[in-house]
């Protein structure tokens, strides 16, 4: 990766995955691109406000700028998507078609996060294998499958470096979540640090969960991963830990014991949250290219009500 473009920048991940990448690869090596201006990315490198959903003018930032590696990250989220599928599908796909059409065309290789959304029908829910069924319930789901087997068909077909994990919800402290199934457990802690009751949608249901920290390395070192080594592409599993509402809470109580939490349960978010596995194998992403997390609960716990504590809310 020498010079990057990432799109859909300015959201949850986007927002510390350009700041990273900056770290690593040098400012001005690493383009932000997102619909809306962000004024916090266009102030350490280069940012370009574009629609990805307009290809020429996509295509014309890759080529102008000698682009390498595409992060597209442009997604209608799980819950969001529900509201109005046929959008989700125009963005989610419509972003992904341009991303790889242009990857093809300019000889670039393409990051597309999936999520354990992709998961859905009739499979084992714990420990959930890398390579199984997957009959998705949600737009989001349909469209992450749907992006797999597409990012697949464009390395065979024409040898496009299509590479990708599936997320599990990402817990961080920067931006706020877009519009996930998995938003609570960020929420979560906020509520905590105010000193607010939580009111959590969804109930005694486990699913992955992963610190900030551990999806950016996991995304950089997937990218610089040897191909060789690679068996399987898109996508990945990858977990780090797995928790229900109530662990979580139990777990923030023992740093904050006045906090209290009660349920009023969304069943769209309840009715996703159970058709997701609650954990994932992912012996595959550990024995390709070496992916180990190093967060768990209790240290992103302290680090979260830290983090979110500087903020004075
Ligand atoms: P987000 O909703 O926070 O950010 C998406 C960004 O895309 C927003 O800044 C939005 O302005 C931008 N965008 C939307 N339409 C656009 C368009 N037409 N042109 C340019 N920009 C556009 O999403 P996120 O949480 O950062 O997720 C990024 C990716 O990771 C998505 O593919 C998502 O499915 C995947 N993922 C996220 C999670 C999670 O917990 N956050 C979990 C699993 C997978």
């Amino acid at each position: 990766m020498k010079k990057i473009l990432i799109v859909g920048a300015g959201g949850q991940i986007g927002s510390e995955l350009t700041g990273y990448l900056r770290s690593i690869y040098g400012g001005s090596n690493v383009f932000a691109a997102d619909l809306r201006h962000n004024e916090a990315l266009a102030g350490d490198g280069p940012f370009i406000q574009m629609d990805v959903l307009d290809r020429d003018r996509y295509a014309y930032a890759v080529h102008k700028n000698g682009i390498d590696t595409i992060f597209n990250l442009v997604a209608l989220l799980s819950a969001t998507g529900e509201k109005n599928p046929q959008l989700a599908w125009n963005i989610n796909m419509g972003a992904l078609n341009n991303s790889l059409e242009i990857a093809r065309e300019y000889n670039c290789s393409v990051f597309t996060p999936s999520s354990i959304g992709a998961f859905g029908g009739d499979f084992p829910r714990d420990n959930t294998p890398q390579d199984v069924v997957m009959q998705p319930d949600t737009m989001y789901g349909v469209c992450k499958v749907t992006g797999e087997l597409l990012s697949n068909y464009y390395y065979t077909r024409y040898g496009v470096d299509t590479r990708s994990v599936r997320f599990p919800g990402i817990i961080s402290n920067v931006t706020l979540p877009g519009g996930g199934t998995t938003d609570y457990a960020v929420e979560i802690y906020y509520a905590a640090v105010k000193g607010e009751k939580f009111v959590c949608p969804v109930r005694d249901v486990y699913m992955d969960m992963m610190y900030m920290p551990d999806a950016l390395r996991a995304m950089v070192e997937l990218m610089e991963a040897d191909p060789k080594n690679l068996r399987h592409r898109n996508s990945f599993n990858i977990a780090s830990m797995s928790f229900t509402p109530e662990i979580i809470y139990n777990e923030i109580r023992k740093r904050i014991p006045d906090f209290r939490m009660t349920y009023r349960i969304d069943p769209v978010k309840q009715g996703i949250a159970e058709s997701w596995p609650n954990s994932l194998d992912d012996s595959c992403a550990r024995e390709e290219w070496g992916w180990k997390p190093q967060w768990d609960l209790s240290s992103m716990t302290d680090d979260m009500i830290a983090a979110i504590r500087k903020k004075n809310l």
